[in-house]
């Protein structure tokens, strides 16, 4: 959950339109004015604040303001359903586990997400406030708890990148069984004793 209290404005004097800052916003909140052939307007109802768009701007077009009022982004009270469980189980997480470290999204969070219709990374950052912190360390998370409902990504929009983490899970047998001097087979061995419902995907 993300307490919003800022917002973006593009000075459309300035804009020049080339549409850098489309292509970093986790949100997909830019996007042509309307009626305009040339400049970029941003949705205040979406935009989360995160300024990933500021540092594009070479025309200094984009300015941080204080909200009126804060919003709060985030599915409160994430009941833990068998389908949720479901969801982490496939994903090798538990639900309570933290996903997003700056926003404090956890695994049920994203999950439930997805169970009301998110379908990729900007749908669970609108529905959620995560991967719009830092921007780095949950993408890998997100993409796995989308694979797990069954959701595979095509290519991320714009700059951004839907990068994964070689985890113990995705790592071959064969490769397990060519490096035993990193015992990756005894750490596979103790991680399934310690998610002992975490099945191969
Ligand atoms: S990066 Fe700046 S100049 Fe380019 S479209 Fe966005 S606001 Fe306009
Ligand atoms: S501040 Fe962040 S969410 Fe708002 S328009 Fe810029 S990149 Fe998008």
């Amino acid at each position: 959950m993300k307490t919003v209290s800022k917002i973006v404005v593009i000075d459309k004097e300035k804009c020049i339109g080339c549409a850098l800052c489309t292509k970093v916003c986790p949100v997909t909140a830019i996007s042509k004015a309307e009626g305009s052939a040339r400049y970029y307007e941003v949705d205040e109802k979406i935009c989360s604040g995160c300024g990933f768009c500021v540092a594009q701007c070479s025309q200094k077009a984009i300015r941080v303001m204080k909200r009126e009022q804060s919003v709060k982004v985030g599915i409160m009270n994430v009941e833990v359903t068998e389908e949720i469980k479901e969801i982490c189980r496939k994903a090798h997480m538990y639900p309570e586990q933290m996903v997003c470290f700056c926003h404090l999204v956890q695994a049920k969070e994203i999950a439930a997400a997805i169970l009301q219709g998110a379908r990729s990374p900007e749908d669970i950052s609108r529905l959620t406030g995560a991967r719009t912190g830092c921007g780095v360390l949950c993408i890998s998370g997100i993409i796995r708890l989308l694979r797990a409902a069954g959701i595979e990504l095509t290519k991320a929009p714009g700059n951004q990148w839907y990068g994964m983490d070689v985890s113990i899970w995705n790592i071959p047998e064969s490769i397990r069984e060519k490096y035993p001097e990193y015992f990756l087979e005894e750490d596979l061995r103790l991680i399934k004793e310690y998610f002992p419902e975490g099945g191969e995907k």
